[in-house]
């Protein structure tokens, strides 16, 4: 019995020191191990966010799982640090994708003859239990990046006397952590499309708007003449997505401020 212990304990430790030095599908990882390890980034294991009410109604309101989804993309969306360990752990994902299929890439083109130049005879083992090692080896030798990222959200409200405490924490991971992502890069292209459609209102495209429309606020009436402030404006709010070509219309100053981002 501990003779056969010792023996595949030393077999082991042979069959690692030739893969070592021998194995061209070790050699190759490392290669690939040297080119990824400074593309994964670290990552905070758990971003904890704090969500404190002041009144009792608020915490209540909010105690359900929608409320703290948009609190946390509020959150995420004014906090670019915190967004940047999102993006580390998108990018993390991403070049594991590459990094896998790399690997295996290597070790299908390699056709198990990664150990032509060892005789694995020669180190008391056949050629499928080398391989069997090699590829073990190697695959404990992969490298594992950061994926792993939990978000604590803690909803809480304290009376001033401090008796009554309502305290409530929701965790988030993986496909939430996506949606999250999902939310900032709507948010993102969403203010692009507004700075770009304010652009388009050009002093010209005002004149033309001021013109067809008469001078006239196409709500109440007011006229320049009249001594109206008149103001062109996007009909269907820029908020909703509304595109400049035949969204463009004349509003007095007061119509306008009383229309904020409502569609009429
Ligand atoms: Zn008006």
């Amino acid at each position: 019995m501990l003779a056969t212990l010792i023996f595949f304990i030393i077999r082991n430790t042979v069959l690692i020191s030739s893969i070592k030095q021998n194995s061209t599908l070790f050699a190759a990882l490392q290669n690939l191990n040297a080119e990824y390890a400074p593309l994964f980034l670290k990552l905070d294991k758990t971003i904890k966010i704090p969500f404190p009410c002041t009144k009792p109604k608020t915490f209540h309101n909010n105690n359900n799982k929608n409320s703290i989804f948009d609190y946390t993309c509020g959150f995420f969306i004014n906090n670019k640090a915190a967004q940047r360990t999102l993006y580390s752990r998108q990018s993390n994902k991403a070049n594991l994708s590459t990094y896998l299929t790399r690997y295996n890439k290597i070790e299908a083109a390699l056709g198990g003859k990664s150990y032509a130049k060892v005789k694995p005879k020669s180190l008391l083992t056949s050629e499928l239990q080398y391989k069997r090692a090699e590829q073990k080896f190697c695959r404990r030798k992969q490298l594992k990046p950061d994926l792993k990222l939990n978000i604590a959200v803690r909803l809480s409200y304290s009376s001033p006397a401090g008796r009554r405490q309502y305290v409530s924490t929701y965790k988030m991971s993986g496909p939430t952590i996506d949606n999250i992502l999902a939310q900032i890069e709507g948010k993102r292209r969403y203010e692009l499309h507004k700075k770009h459609q304010r652009a388009l209102i050009t002093k010209a495209v005002r004149f033309e708007i001021l013109k067809r429309d008469g001078y006239v606020c196409q709500i109440c009436g007011a006229s320049r003449a009249e001594g109206a402030r008149l103001e062109v404006d996007h009909k269907l709010a820029v908020a909703n997505w509304g595109t400049n070509t035949n969204n463009l219309w004349t509003l007095c100053h007061d119509c306008n401020n009383g229309k904020g981002s409502k569609e009429l």
